[in-house]
């Protein structure tokens, strides 16, 4: 590792990665990435990898259609694959307010060019033949959607950067930062100082500590997230061998829950009302890759009303239980760009839905 680049970027997962990617493609190429433990450390290597183009926003929509196009392409041009799924994304409607709402959201689709159908039970049916459809008005269909394997996307685009002039460092760990009078930026680490032109912080559940840092008070709190892994399932085991196309990725907003074919079993990622907080007082000393402890209990609403959408479900063992913190903000939006009151020093924090985001904050 040098004493001085034009640019550090700190944190090595999918979100400092994708950064650095696009920093080395645009000509930056005298820039490293420094990360604390190992690439992928942090939320990504635990993330579902699934990427759900819907989005009210134009400019979040456009992000993360930017995403999907690009981690098709990274495997052509890196040689590392990024397992990607395109399975499709089915949005359920149980009613006519849910299925308004979707119409309204063709608008932005067709603004941003996002391809989508609305379909009626008969084709939700035919997308997905567990579930079952008596109960729908409808659902958006999203046939470019699909899935990644997060770990791979990231040393995809660690790989592509280091093929246009960038470094990466992982047991690299920023302690402190100071500004020097002519703008630079003093970096220090456990394995020495860097000097450099711009800092970009891509720090994850860490990002409060970061900012503060460089007297900074960033609204990010890291909150649990779970998903549960069943064991196979016969009738998928069936469904598999027989040569059929994997589902798409299935979303009931309504009950608040995502549910994806995981080989020959499912994957079923509530979204909790009040999940806890984790780390308000700061990550804890000594915490690397772990997992948070599972609590199954928080998960029943979810797992009962997925078992009455999805039977085959409700007969699953449970193979795997995840729990880990990803970054919040309050709004849900992550901060990027600019960092106020700073100089040349920039942020790309609190990503939730950073697999999704990470290609288009880049
Ligand atoms: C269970 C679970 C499932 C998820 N599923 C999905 C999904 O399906 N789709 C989706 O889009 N998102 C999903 N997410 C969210 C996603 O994982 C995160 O939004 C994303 O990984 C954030 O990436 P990041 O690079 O910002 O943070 P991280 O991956 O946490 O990376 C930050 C890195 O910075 C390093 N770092 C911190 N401080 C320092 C320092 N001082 N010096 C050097 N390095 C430092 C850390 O070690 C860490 O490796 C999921 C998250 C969880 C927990």
């Amino acid at each position: 590792m040098k004493s001085h680049y034009r640019a550090v970027v700190i944190g090595g997962g999918v979100i400092g990665a994708s950064t650095l990617y696009h920093l080395a493609k645009m000509g930056w190429n005298d820039i490293v990435l420094v990360e604390k433990i190992e690439y992928t450390s942090g939320s990504t290597w635990h993330a579902a990898g699934l990427l759900p183009l819907f989005n009210m926003s134009y400019s979040v929509g456009k992000i993360h259609k930017y995403s999907v196009d690009l981690y098709q392409s990274l495997e052509a041009e890196t040689g590392q694959q990024v397992s990607f799924h395109k399975t499709g994304n089915l949005r359920l409607a149980r009613n006519q307010e849910r299925m308004d709402e979707y119409k309204r959201y063709c608008g932005t689709a067709s603004t941003i060019g996002v391809p989508f159908q609305m379909i009626g039970p008969a084709e939700i049916k035919k997308l997905w033949p567990f579930a079952k459809v008596d109960d729908l008005v409808g659902a958006l269909y999203h046939p470019d959607d699909g899935h990644v394997a997060p770990v791979d996307v990231t040393m995809a685009l660690l790989k592509g950067a280091r093929a246009n002039g960038a470094e990466t460092y992982s047991e690299v760990e920023v302690t402190s930062m100071a500004q020097k009078p002519n703008d630079e930026w003093v970096v220090s680490t456990n394995k020495g100082d860097i000097t450099c032109d711009v800092v970009i912080s891509c720090t994850g559940n860490y990002a409060r500590e970061t900012g503060r840092m460089v007297g900074l008070e960033l609204p990010v709190v890291p909150v649990e997230h779970q998903f549960i892994v069943t064991g196979p399932i016969p009738e998928l085991v069936e469904y598999n061998r027989s040569g059929n196309p994997e589902m798409a990725v299935l979303r009931e907003s309504d009950s608040s829950y995502y549910m994806r074919q995981e080989a020959d079993g499912l994957i079923l990622g509530p979204y909790e009302k009040g999940a806890p907080c984790w780390g308000l007082d700061g990550v804890p000393e000594g915490f690397g890759q772990e997992l948070l402890p599972p609590d199954l209990e928080r998960l029943l609403p979810h797992i009962i009303a997925a078992g009455e959408r999805v039977p085959i479900f409700e007969t699953a063992g449970i193979k795997d239980h995840i729990n880990g913190p990803i970054a919040y903000t309050p709004d849900g939006n992550p901060m990027v760009g600019p960092a106020w009151g700073l100089r040349n020093f920039w942020l790309s924090e609190g990503h939730s839905f950073g697999i999704t985001a990470a290609g288009g904050s880049g």
